[in-house]
């Protein structure tokens, strides 16, 4: 338990649980100091936080088991400060409170939702002594073109994730189809997941 709010690591060697609770911890500490009602929502709406090995976003929401999951590549990063992460848990508890709030994360207003998103965390850092990397990181996020946040725009990215990994092209081409079978709105991502960071190594938060 960190700060109130279980925290889970996912098959972990000793040396990842030290690097990694040590800095979610930090993290957690940061929002406590700077943000204490980012951290009530956060308590309020999210069950827990995982960190695993093998995700396509450095950071999601998962509303279906209301967790927060962080990628264990991310966090244990050496360029990855604790203030980083914390601005990351800001934003993913955001989309956690507009999911209690019954605001879906549908393509049709999804630019609009990860503004509010990204909104958040810069009011958190600009509470943050030295944090002017992160606010101009956010700052670009916000001037994104709406389209980088439709589903193709996902699908393209996430195709480039798998190839990145190491996936043969057969394999991706049967993801794609298999997903691609399912209904619209479902397709890259389920209902209420919400990706906010690209899958490639760009870290934007
Ligand atoms: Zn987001």
């Amino acid at each position: 338990m960190i700060q109130g709010i279980p925290v889970g690591l996912i098959f972990p060697d000793d040396e990842e649980r030290q690097v990694v609770f040590a800095k979610v911890r930090q993290a957690f500490e940061l929002v406590a100091r700077y943000d204490s009602r980012s951290l009530s929502r956060f308590r309020r709406d999210v069950a827990s936080v995982l960190v695993v090995r093998t995700s396509g976003a450095l950071a999601e929401w998962e509303s279906t088991g209301r967790f927060v999951r962080l990628q264990l590549a991310y966090v244990k990063a050496p360029g990855t400060s604790p203030l980083e992460i914390a601005s990351s848990l800001v934003h993913e508890g955001t989309h956690a409170c507009l999911h209690r709030l019954g605001i879906e994360y549908a393509e049709v207003q999804r630019a609009r939702v990860e503004g509010v998103c990204f909104r958040s965390q810069l009011a958190f850092l600009r509470e943050v002594p030295g944090a002017e990397q992160l606010i101009a990181n956010v700052e670009r996020q916000l001037m994104r073109d709406p389209g980088y946040w439709t589903d193709t725009a996902f699908k393209e990215r996430q195709v480039a994730y798998l190839r990145e990994l190491g996936f043969p092209g057969w394999s991706i081409r049967l993801l794609t189809l298999i997903r691609g079978s399912e209904p619209s709105n479902n397709r890259l991502q389920r209902p209420g997941r919400s990706r906010c960071s690209p899958p490639a190594a760009e870290p934007d938060r």
